[in-house]
């Protein structure tokens, strides 16, 4: 629920393919989350997504 397989993307701190871990989850609105997803290795910030809380 309100998670997604996320394919591996390349760090550009660590230059190789990671899998993007969830590091953040903020609270939009009742139904909506912006998550964070970041390097497991350097914790860099890869990438956000707003998802649907079902
Ligand atoms: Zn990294």
């Amino acid at each position: 629920m309100g998670q997604r397989k996320l394919s591996s993307v390349v760090c550009p701190n660590c230059k190789r393919p990671v899998k993007p871990q969830e590091c953040n989850r903020k609270a939009l609105s009742k139904r909506y989350v912006l998550v964070t997803y970041c390097c497991p290795r350097c914790g860099a910030e890869l990438l956000t997504e707003h998802l649907e809380i079902a």
